[in-house]
């Protein structure tokens, strides 16, 4: 098809795409789309989950930075009411103003030079997207969905932890891909805590985070020296001798709350 239509993947906007239609399937599957519902899809490519979306009833809003496959995604859905292509960067188009005042959620093969920023702006800025389920490396799935005293958890497992609960549903191999990636991706769904939806980046709580992580092997007395006296550590009963990757959320939570 990329041929047909004269083109090649970029590897610099992430185009990996999905060759095997078993997979696109159970990704619909999996994420459990419900027929009538809004999914945004950042990157439909070549349109194959686009596709699996919209056979399993849901109206898609797919978001595709790249003119040529917006063309021809939106050649191929042509007259179908129930697919809308927006030729932007997904970083910048306002999904809060996608969804309106509509649940909706995302499902996606993200592209993987942003696929973290972008949930994250998602999850800040979009209080209609109640969960999300999408295609990473593996590597960043097992980091957003890391609990605290695993090796993998890093500050954006805590940001994200604030915000909902994520969980990897699943790896998958680089040969469903064309072209194949170097590494293994996984599926990940974030599902906003129930109530209602956190939304923003709350300070001082992100920043107290970034500084613990930033020096993750220092203790916390030394790698939040410059934003947390030791005093205020030891005020919410968390031992300053401990290190960022030890401590919950519910306590950076107290931590925040004491400054
Ligand atoms: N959904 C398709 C599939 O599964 O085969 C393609 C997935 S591919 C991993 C990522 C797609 O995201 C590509 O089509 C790429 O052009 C697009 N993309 C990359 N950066 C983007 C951005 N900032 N905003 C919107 N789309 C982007």
């Amino acid at each position: 098809m990329l041929t047909a239509a004269g083109l090649s993947p970029k590897r610099s906007r992430g185009q990996n795409f999905l060759i095997d239609p078993n997979t696109t399937r159970r990704i619909v599957e999996l994420a459990r789309v419900e027929a009538g519902e809004h999914v945004i899809e950042v990157g439909p490519g070549l349109g194959a989950l686009t596709r699996q979306l919209r056979d399993a009833g849901a109206r898609v809003t797919a978001i595709e930075i790249d003119s040529a496959l917006a063309a021809l995604v939106a050649q191929t859905f042509h007259g179908d009411p129930m697919v809308r292509v927006i030729n932007d960067d997904a970083r910048s188009v306002d999904i809060a103003a996608v969804t309106g005042d509509e649940p909706a959620r995302v499902v996606a093969n993200l592209p993987y030079n942003v696929a973290t920023p972008l949930l994250m702006d998602i999850l800040a800025e979009a209080a209609q997207v109640r969960s999300v389920f999408v295609m990473v490396q593996a590597e960043v799935a097992d980091r957003l969905a890391a609990p605290p005293g695993t090796s993998d958890v890093g500050g954006v497992s805590l940001k994200v932890a604030w915000y909902g609960n994520a969980e990897v549903i699943r790896r998958v191999p680089p040969t469903v891909f064309y072209p194949k990636p170097r590494v293994d991706s996984a599926l990940v769904r974030i599902v906003r805590h129930p109530g209602a939806p956190r939304l923003g980046r709350p300070e001082p709580l992100f920043s107290l985070i970034e500084a613990g992580y930033k020096q993750r092997r220092k203790t916390l007395r030394r790698s939040l020296s410059a934003v947390c006296p030791t005093d205020v550590i030891e005020s919410v009963g968390v031992d300053p001798g401990r290190r960022a990757e030890t401590v919950t959320l519910q306590e950076w939570e107290s931590l925040a709350a004491a400054l």
